[in-house]
């Protein structure tokens, strides 16, 4: 558990779809405020947002009904996508053309360990972490290629999973679905640079 003075800081979960109020009850285990991210008003009151695992064809129609996904295009604060939220911010999908916000140079397979496999979880070893991360894994994409500005900080059976570029974070599986809040801690720990 990471406990550091995160008061301050308002961190907004996009709540179009997809696992929610997990990511809302793990914001607050660090002390942050968590809200839920509808529109464009609470877009702007947070310092750092959430892309939620769920369905990224659904989530990447309701962004254009919503009217955020240009907001969130030029929003420039730190991002965590978990799951579909990584593929959201991936520039490419292979062979798919569903919409994306492309803000990361990562190339995306969706669901890429097989739809017979529906979820697992792993013992991840994460770059800075001194203990396995136990993430959850549920239709799963991974990230098949990315570009030289994106650090990767994790890989399962030698697929990246998990990684960063500046502020940006995309990991494949579901942090939320833990009791262990280091890699919001991570999200967090962006608002501070
Ligand atoms: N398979 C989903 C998709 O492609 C992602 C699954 C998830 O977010 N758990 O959007």
């Amino acid at each position: 558990m990471v406990m550091n003075d995160y008061t301050k800081y308002t961190v907004g979960v996009l709540a179009l779809q997809g696992a929610v109020s997990e990511h809302i009850a793990q914001i607050e285990t660090l002390g942050a405020k968590a809200i839920a991210v509808k529109t464009l008003v609470e877009l702007q009151q947070v310092d750092a947002l959430v892309l939620p695992g769920g369905e990224s064809t659904a989530i990447g129609r309701l962004l254009h009904s919503s009217g955020l996904f240009q907001a969130l295009q030029s929003f420039n604060k730190p991002i965590l996508g978990t799951c579909a939220g990584l593929i959201l911010l991936a520039n490419k999908l292979e062979d798919d053309e569903q919409p994306h916000l492309a803000k990361m140079d990562i190339q995306v397979q969706r669901n890429a360990f097989g739809r017979q496999v529906d979820s697992f979880q792993a013992e991840l070893m994460v770059k800075g972490f001194t203990e396995p991360f136990p993430a959850v894994f549920i239709r799963a994409p991974y990230i098949s290629a990315a570009g030289y500005e994106v650090e990767v900080l994790a890989k399962w059976q030698g697929n990246v999973v998990f990684a960063k570029q500046g502020n940006l974070l995309a990991c494949a599986f579901h942090p939320e679905l833990t009791s262990d809040n280091r890699i919001m801690a991570l999200l967090l720990e962006q608002i501070k640079r």
